[in-house]
C-alpha cells in the first residue's frame, strides 16, 4: 500500500465499542501518547469508562447514539469482534473504522474464517459448514470421530461447541445448536496452542510480536509463555501466516491469530490456525511488561496511522490471568518482584470473571 497517510495527532479522540479490560488498557495506552478516548458501552459496569474522557451508555443497534458517537471521534475501534456489521456501517459514516468491515466479516463467522484461511493457502482443521442434520452426518463420514461441531457466530471461550465422540451422538449434537448455522471441524491432536498478535499500520508496515504458548482452564485462558518455545523455522513461519492475514484483509490495527501446534513427525503442517481475533488479544497482555511498545499502544499507534512500534521483547514473561477470587491475592502479588499487577476495577468477582492479570518478567532466555 504505502499511500502517505495523515496521521491523528496527540488531542485526537479514539473511539472504542465495548467497555471491559481492553478498552481500558487502550484507552491508558491512548492517553500515554497524549489521546483521548469515548467509549461506547450498553453496560454499567465500565472498566474502560473509569479512565476515559467520555462514555456513551447506549445499545450497539441504536443509530441515533452511534452517529452521535461517531461524530466525536477521529477513528472508532473495538474491543470485541461481534460488532454487528450495521452499527459499523452508520459508524463507517461519520470516522473510520479500524479494523474494517472485512475484518469483522471474516473474523465473525467460522465458516468464512476458515474459508478464507484456505483461499489464503493456510492450514486449518478440516472443517465442512452444517446447515441440516444430513450435512453433519455426511461430514462425520469424511471427518471421523472425534469432530467438533461450532456455532459459526458468537462462539467464544469454547462456548457454542459440542464434541462428537460417536457417530451415535450426530443427532444430539445437532439439536444442541439450536438451528444456528454450524461448523464441523475434525479433531486435530495438536501438541500445544500458540498464538501471534501483530499489527499492521495505515501505510501497511506489518511487526509481529515473539510467537507464544497458551494454556487454557475450563475453557478461558490461564497462563501465556513468551516466548513459546519453539524452532526458529516454526516461530518464522507463524509470524509469516499473522502477517498473510493482515495483508490480505487489507488490515488496520492489532490481530491476535490463535493457532494449534501439531506434533514433531506428524503428517501434513505443523501449524493449524484455529481463530483469528479482529483486536487486542488476551494472550498479548504480556507487552506491557515485556516490550517497549505493548500491544495496546501497537493498536492505537497503528489506527491512528502513526509508525509502529518495535515488537522486540527486552524480556521472557509469563502472564497470570487472575480469574473470580484469584484477585483477592493483589496484595501479595503487588509485593513480588519483577511482577506487573493489572487490575481491571471491575466491582464484582465472580467465578470465570476476568478480574486482572500479573507479569512476571525474566532476563530474556532465562524464563522458567
Ligand atoms: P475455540 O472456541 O474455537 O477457540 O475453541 C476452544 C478450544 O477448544 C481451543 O482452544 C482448543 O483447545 C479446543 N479446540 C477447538 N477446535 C478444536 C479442534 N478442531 N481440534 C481440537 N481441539 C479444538
Amino acid at each position: 500500500m504505502n499511500e502517505r497517510v495523515s496521521a491523528i495527532p496527540p488531542g485526537g479522540r479514539i473511539g472504542i465499542l465495548g467497555g471491559g479490560q481492553l478498552g481500558r488498557m487502550l484507552a491508558l495506552a491512548a492517553a500515554n501518547l497524549g489521546l483521548t478516548c469515548h467509549i461506547y458501552c450498553p453496560d454499567a459496569d465500565l472498566p474502560a469508562g473509569q479512565v476515559s474522557a467520555a462514555v456513551t451508555r447506549a445499545a450497539y443497534d441504536d443509530a441515533e447514539a452511534l452517529a452521535a458517537f461517531a461524530a466525536t471521534v477521529d477513528v472508532v475501534t473495538y474491543e470485541f469482534e461481534n460488532v454487528p456489521a450495521e452499527t459499523a456501517r452508520i459508524l463507517a459514516r461519520h470516522a473510520p473504522v479500524r479494523p474494517g468491515a472485512l475484518a469483522l466479516a471474516t473474523s465473525q463467522d467460522r465458516l468464512a474464517e476458515k474459508s478464507f484461511l484456505a483461499a489464503q493457502g493456510i492450514a486449518t482443521a478440516p472443517f465442512a459448514a452444517v446447515d441440516t442434520l444430513n450435512d453433519l452426518e455426511e461430514a462425520l463420514a469424511r471427518f471421523g470421530v472425534p469432530a467438533i461441531l461450532k456455532t459459526r457466530r458468537m462462539g467464544y471461550d469454547g462456548k457454542g461447541q459440542v464434541k462428537i465422540d460417536n457417530l451415535a451422538g450426530a443427532g444430539e449434537a445437532f439439536a444442541a445448536m439450536k438451528g444456528a448455522p454450524a461448523i464441523l471441524e475434525g479433531f486435530v491432536p495438536f501438541e500445544r496452542e500458540i498464538s501471534v498478535v501483530a499489527a499492521r499500520g495505515l501505510d501497511g508496515a506489518v511487526a509481529a510480536y515473539d510467537p507464544v504458548e497458551n494454556v487454557h482452564r475450563h475453557h478461558i485462558l490461564h497462563q501465556t509463555f513468551a516466548p513459546a518455545t519453539l524452532d526458529k523455522a516454526v516461530a518464522d513461519q507463524a509470524r509469516a501466516i499473522a502477517e498473510t492475514i493482515l495483508t490480505r484483509l487489507d488490515y488496520a490495527g492489532v490481530i491476535g491469530v490463535e493457532m494449534f501446534l501439531m506434533p514433531e513427525g506428524s503428517s501434513g503442517p505443523r501449524l493449524l490456525v484455529n481463530e483469528m481475533a479482529p483486536r487486542v488479544h488476551n494472550s498479548g497482555h504480556w507487552t506491557q511488561n515485556a516490550c517497549t511498545v505493548s500491544q495496546f499502544e501497537q493498536h492505537i499507534r497503528a489506527i491512528c496511522g502513526w509508525p509502529l512500534g518495535d515488537p522486540a521483547r527486552h524480556s521472557d514473561a509469563i502472564m497470570t490471568n487472575l480469574i473470580g477470587d484469584d484477585v483477592k491475592d493483589w496484595q501479595a502479588l503487588a509485593a513480588e518482584p519483577a511482577t506487573g499487577v493489572h487490575l481491571y476495577g471491575k466491582s464484582e468477582a465472580r467465578p470465570g470473571r476476568k478480574m486482572g492479570h500479573v507479569t512476571r518478567i525474566y532476563p530474556r532466555g532465562t524464563r522458567p
